[in-house]
């Protein structure tokens, strides 16, 4: 199996590699197959990009054994990475949540419902103290306490 790499091709594959980029990754960039990429890599000595158990350290930096772990699928993975990882997918996916309009209006209207979140309330709040009420007609509309009132003001 003679290689068919041109010049080009072989210095991007090594300098992939030494970036520690995948076998399936350069292959995707570059076109070169996987098996050709892994002979390289074999070559230049490094490390093969899944983890073992006596790598010093993930890819990342993070240190073994503190931080190996296996998935469901039993291969071992770096679990600071897979955190981060989780942390970044849940920081793409966060929608802040929004008050229930409606459970404010009925708590403005002075029958708020069995549960009002503290986001609710103070929302309600809020619309209350725009109409000039006495702290302690707006806790019993909202039904709190006129201290959350008082709160609610010295915070806006
Ligand atoms: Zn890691």
């Amino acid at each position: 199996m003679g290689s068919t790499l041109t010049e080009d091709q072989r210095l991007q594959v090594e300098e992939l590699l030494k970036a520690g980029e995948s076998d399936l990754g350069i292959q995707r960039r570059t076109g070169v197959a996987r098996s050709t990429v892994a002979r390289y890599r074999k070559t230049l000595g490094l490390p093969g990009y899944r983890t073992t158990p006596d790598s010093p350290a993930c890819r990342h930096g993070h240190a073994f054994p503190q931080n190996l772990g296996r998935n469901d699928k039993g291969h071992l993975i770096c679990v600071a990475c897979r955190r981060a990882h989780w942390r970044q997918a849940a920081a793409r996916s966060y929608v802040p949540a929004q008050p229930d309009e409606v459970a404010v209006d009925r708590a403005a209207a002075g029958d708020p419902p069995e549960r009002l979140t503290p986001r609710e309330r103070q929302a309600a709040i809020v619309r209350l103290d725009r109409w000039d009420l006495s702290a302690a007609v707006i806790a019993e509309r909202v039904r709190c306490t006129p201290r959350t009132v008082h709160r609610r003001r010295a915070a806006a």
